[in-house]
C-alpha cells in the first residue's frame, strides 16, 4: 500500500492479553460487512447486532445490558433524553383515533407533547388525579390504549398504587409506562409490578454529573423493543457513544451517591419541616400522599424533595435566593451539585388544591458537605421567615 492509504488504513494489532476494566467508546456511522452476501443480508440482522451506526454501536449494547438488569427486565433502548424516550414509547403506542391517559403530575412537557404534537395527529389526552389507585377505571375512555405514570409526582411528590393501576389496565387491554426518574431502578423496579415500559432520564442520577442528556426505556417484550426500535429509526434517534461511556461511568458510582444524597435528603427535609411554618413534599413524610405505598415498593428515598412556602414569603424569595452560597440555582436534578428551582404548578393541574398557587421550591440534594449545606439553607430560610 502506498503512504494515502496507510493514512486511511489502521493496521490490526493484538488485543490477546489487553484487559481493562473501562469500557470502550466505539464510535461509527459505517459499519462494513466481510463478503458481499453479509450485506444483502445486513437487513435481517438481530436488532442486538450491528449494521448501521445509528442502530448502536457495542458502547450502546452495555449500557442497554446493564439498564436491563437493573431494571429486571428483557431489553432497553437507549435514547438522545428522557423527553425523547417518553415520546418514542407514546408514538410506539398511539395512532390516529387513540386516547392516552396521563397523570396529572407527570414531568410538564409530557401533556406538552399531548397538547402540541400528538394531538394535531388524532390521538386524545387527558390526565387523572394523583393518588387515584383503582379508581383509574372512572378516567379511563373505551379509546385509551396507553396510561402513563409517574411516581413520585412532578414536585408535589404524591405516590401512586401501580399494582392497582395496573390490575385495571391488563383488565381493559390498556398498556402502561413509568416515569421513574426520581427512584431510578435501584429505588424502584416497575417491571416487576407489571408495568410495560419502564422510563428513566439517565440525565439525573445515572449520568450524575449535570453534563449529559439521556433516556432509557425498558421492556419485557420483544414486540414493544421492536416498536421503539422502529420509530427510533424512522425518526433518525441516535445516541452519542461518548456520551454513553460517560453514563457507564455514572453508574458505577451512582448506588453511593444515591444513597448518600438520599439520606442527608431524608434528614434535611425533616429539620426543615420541623423548624419552618413551611409544607414539605417528599415520600419519606406521613403527610404525603402514598407514603405507605412507598414503604411498601420503594427501597428508599432519593435527594429530591420540595417545599411550599407560606404566601407571605413570596416577596422575600429573590433575595434569600441570591443570598445562597452552595447551593446553586437551576433545574434538573440528580447531579454532584446540590441544586433549588421555584416552580408553580398550576398550569399543568386540573384538580383544585390550594398549594397549586404557591411557589414550590423543588431542592435536590447532591455531594456536598452536609454541614454546608445544612448552613446554606439555614441562612436561606431565616431569610425568607424573617418578618
Ligand atoms: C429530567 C426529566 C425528564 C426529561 O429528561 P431530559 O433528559 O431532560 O429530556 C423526564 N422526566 C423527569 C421526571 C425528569 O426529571
Amino acid at each position: 500500500m502506498r503512504d494515502m492509504t496507510l493514512t486511511v488504513v489502521h493496521p490490526e494489532v493484538d488485543e490477546e492479553e489487553y484487559a481493562s476494566l473501562s469500557v470502550p467508546t466505539h464510535r461509527a456511522s459505517t459499519i462494513v460487512f466481510g463478503n458481499a452476501k453479509a450485506y444483502a443480508e445486513r437487513g435481517a440482522r438481530d436488532l442486538d447486532s450491528y449494521s448501521y451506526g445509528m442502530h448502536g454501536t457495542p458502547t450502546q449494547r452495555i449500557l442497554e445490558a446493564q439498564l436491563t438488569a437493573l431494571e429486571g427486565g428483557l431489553k432497553t433502548v437507549v435514547l438522545p433524553s428522557g423527553q425523547a424516550a417518553i415520546a418514542a414509547i407514546f408514538l410506539a403506542e398511539l395512532t390516529p383515533g387513540d386516547h392516552v391517559l396521563i397523570a396529572e403530575t407527570a414531568y410538564p412537557p409530557v401533556s406538552g407533547f399531548c397538547r402540541n404534537f400528538l394531538q394535531t395527529l388524532g390521538v386524545t389526552w387527558s390526565t387523572y388525579p394523583p393518588g387515584v389507585g383503582a379508581g383509574i377505571a372512572e378516567h379511563v375512555t373505551p379509546r385509551t390504549r396507553l396510561i402513563w405514570l409517574e411516581s413520585p409526582g412532578s414536585t408535589t411528590m404524591e405516590v401512586e398504587d401501580i399494582p392497582a393501576i395496573v390490575a385495571i389496565a391488563r383488565q381493559k387491554g390498556i398498556r402502561t409506562g413509568i416515569d421513574n426518574t426520581w427512584a431510578t431502578p435501584l429505588l424502584y423496579k416497575p417491571l416487576a409490578q407489571g408495568i410495560d415500559y419502564s422510563m428513566q432520564a439517565l440525565t439525573k442520577y445515572p449520568s450524575g454529573h449535570s453534563d449529559i442528556l439521556m433516556g432509557s426505556v425498558c421492556v419485557n417484550d420483544l414486540a414493544l423493543r421492536k416498536r421503539l426500535r422502529d420509530i427510533m429509526r424512522m425518526l433518525g434517534l441516535h445516541t452519542a457513544p461518548d456520551a454513553i461511556t460517560l453514563v457507564l461511568r455514572g453508574l458505577e458510582t451512582m448506588a453511593v451517591r444515591l444513597a448518600h444524597s438520599g439520606s442527608v435528603a431524608t434528614g434535611m427535609l425533616q429539620e426543615i419541616a420541623a423548624a419552618y411554618p413551611v409544607e414539605v413534599l417528599s415520600p419519606v413524610l406521613e403527610t404525603c400522599v402514598g407514603h405507605d405505598i412507598w414503604k411498601r415498593d420503594f427501597a428508599g428515598a432519593s435527594g429530591l424533595f420540595s417545599v411550599v412556602l407560606p404566601e407571605a414569603w413570596e416577596s422575600r424569595l429573590d433575595a434569600a435566593l441570591d443570598s445562597l452560597q452552595v447551593i446553586a440555582i437551576g433545574a434538573s436534578w440528580g447531579g454532584t451539585r446540590s441544586l433549588i428551582a421555584p416552580m408553580t404548578v398550576a398550569a399543568h393541574r386540573s384538580t383544585h388544591h390550594p398549594r397549586n398557587e404557591r411557589t414550590i421550591l423543588r431542592i435536590s440534594i447532591g455531594l456536598e458537605d452536609p454541614a454546608d449545606l445544612r448552613a446554606d439553607l439555614s441562612r436561606f430560610f431565616d431569610l425568607l421567615a424573617k418578618a
